[in-house]
């Protein structure tokens, strides 16, 4: 690992201040260090400082009838929190479903969301892949079992994050913060695919960092999520220790038993998170049946582009999303 210089920031504005370069990738901030210190180790990323914002918000608040979680909150304390669990179960589900406890008592929500892809060819130094300058996606005529079935390349990266795909389908927010003060974003329009944005995975600019995770009210009239149905469901290849193969988060507006409106995510599918607004419109105006779901299911996974190795994975994404849409109903 090459050399670095190490500051503990204790807040929001003493990280932001050591995070200045005019560099990216240069200066980076760490939170639970899972992620960052492999990519360290393996030479993926080098910096010349690391800065623990360990002490950026660790607290879950109610805000405006929603939530907003801070970044340093620890992913097991979020799978815990009984608000949280009330009011945005599909996000609940999927922290209780991240890695280990280890895992989830080590790793925080913003690290989580900020966590680089585990494409196996960007994680080896030995290959010089796209998303490293190089000139090609190694997945492309490699071993792509676990690679994208949406989001036509170049570079054909999933993306690793289970916090940040029910966050996208509760219409949640993220606050960054960085030299020239903070903003908000919407999380569905935070994500970038490798044609927009090679290198990175998001919008975010070199000095920036999250702060929060915004998460509106679940709905007008309901106390703690009455009309507002959601769940996550997640298929893996071992029940722990490892990231999903696809998962689906799904969240129904209900006008007594009808579906007013939806938005469905799909998770490991695609460089991003993959909305499908085709599966959403599926369900607009109808009660859910398992004959409904299933097609909701099919629009979804229609547009799959699968390469030589992961065909597999649209039928795995189909069930994601309709199991998905049936445990919202009972939920
Ligand atoms: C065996 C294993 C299984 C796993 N399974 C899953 C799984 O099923 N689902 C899942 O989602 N994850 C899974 N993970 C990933 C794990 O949840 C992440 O590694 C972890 O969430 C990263 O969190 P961290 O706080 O340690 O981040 P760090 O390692 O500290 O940071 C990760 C990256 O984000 C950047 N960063 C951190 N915080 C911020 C911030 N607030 N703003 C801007 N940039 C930031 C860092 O610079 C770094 O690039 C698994 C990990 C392992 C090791």
């Amino acid at each position: 690992m090459k050399a670095f210089t190490y500051v503990n920031a204790a807040n929001e504005k003493e990280a932001i201040a050591a995070l200045q370069s005019a560099e990216r990738g240069k200066m980076l901030p760490m939170a639970g260090g899972m992620d960052l210190l492999g990519l360290m180790k393996d030479y993926i990323v080098s910096p010349d400082r690391v800065v623990s914002i360990k002490g950026l918000d660790q607290t879950i608040a109610a805000s405006d009838g929603g939530l907003k979680i801070g970044a340093a909150v620890k992913i097991a304390d979020l799978a815990e929190h009984a608000a949280a669990r009330k009011m945005f179960p599909a996000l609940v589900t999927a922290a209780e479903g991240v890695g280990t406890p280890q895992i989830r008592n080590m790793g925080t929500v913003g690290g989580n969301i900020m966590q680089r892809p585990r494409c196996w060819y960007f994680r080896n130094e030995e290959f010089n892949c796209l998303k490293k300058g190089g000139s090609r996606c190694y997945a492309v005529e490699g071993e792509n079992q676990f690679h994208a079935i949406f989001g036509d390349g170049p570079c054909h990266i999933v993306h690793p994050s289970s916090l940040a795909v029910p966050v996208i389908a509760y219409g949640g927010k993220f606050r960054v913060a960085g030299p020239n003060g903070a903003r908000e974003i919407d999380a569905g329009e935070f994500f970038q695919l490798p044609n927009a944005n090679l290198y990175g995975e998001n919008v975010l600019q070199p000095n920036e960092i999250i702060t929060h995770v915004i998460l509106p009210a679940p709905g007008p009239s309901t106390a703690l999520g009455a009309s507002q149905r959601s769940a996550s469901y997640e298929v893996r290849f071992k029940q722990s220790h490892d990231w999903p193969l696809a998962s689906a988060s799904v969240n129904l507006v209900m006008a007594g038993p009808t579906v007013k409106s939806a938005r469905i995510v799909m998770g490991a599918v695609a460089p991003i998170p993959w909305r499908v607004q085709a599966a959403e419109r599926v369900l607009a105006g109808k009660a859910i049946t398992d004959a409904i779901a299933t097609e909701a299911a099919n629009a979804a996974v229609a547009g799959a582009r699968p390469m030589s190795g992961n065909k597999y994975k649209i039928q795995i994404a189909k069930t994601a999303v309709k199991r998905a849409i049936l445990a919202a109903t009972r939920v």
